[in-house]
């Protein structure tokens, strides 16, 4: 069985290659496909330093927050896919650079560990670019399944690097 009940989910958007703001605009409208008519919100955009290779652009971040159907499985393929249609290349470095990444960060309050899928993503708690955008459109008292709530994950996060930028 495909599909479920509708799950409130959130989604990390990264890009740093071939207009990277225009690459999360347009996979905001895609991701909008996915979700149930009217429960789709965005983060502002950040921008952040690069993890992994420093030789890279600086990223544009948004986290999206949207009400969906899908089963985990099936929305990580339609991620996959719309990572694909923006050119994403898989051939390079870990945390190379990419004209799109799309992480499931949270599914409901669901934990799970396959595979392909590892929920709540492992980098969510450390990560000040995925944080301070879940935080513009999630309550503070989130809770991150086996972990704490969003409030208490801020609280120990510097996001000096992180530039919000303007709509
Ligand atoms: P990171 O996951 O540390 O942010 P990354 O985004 O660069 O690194 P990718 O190369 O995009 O990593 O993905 C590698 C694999 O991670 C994917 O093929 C996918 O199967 C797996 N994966 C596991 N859990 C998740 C998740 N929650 N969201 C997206 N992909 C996931
Ligand atoms: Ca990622
Ligand atoms: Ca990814």
């Amino acid at each position: 069985m495909n599909s479920v009940e509708n799950a409130r989910v959130f989604i990390g958007l990264g890009s740093n290659l071939e207009a990277p703001r225009q690459q999360l605009t347009r996979a905001i409208e895609q991701l909008a496909e996915l979700a149930e008519s009217g429960h789709l919100k965005v983060s502002s955009f950040y921008r952040s330093r690069p993890l992994g290779p420093q030789n890279q652009p600086d990223y544009i971040n948004a986290v999206a927050g949207l009400t969906t159907q899908l089963s985990p499985e099936i929305l990580l393929d339609r991620l996959q896919a719309i990572e694909q249609a923006h050119g994403r290349r898989r051939d390079g470095p870990r945390w190379g650079a990419r004209t799109l990444d799309l992480d499931l960060l949270l599914y409901a309050d669901r934990i799970i560990c396959s595979e392909r899928l590892t929920v709540p993503h492992p980098g969510l708690p450390e990560r000040a670019f995925v944080l301070i955008p879940l935080a513009d459109i999630a309550e503070a008292d989130l809770m991150i399944p086996g972990i704490g709530t969003l409030q208490q994950l801020l609280s120990a996060v510097d996001g000096d690097d992180l530039e919000r930028l303007d709509e």
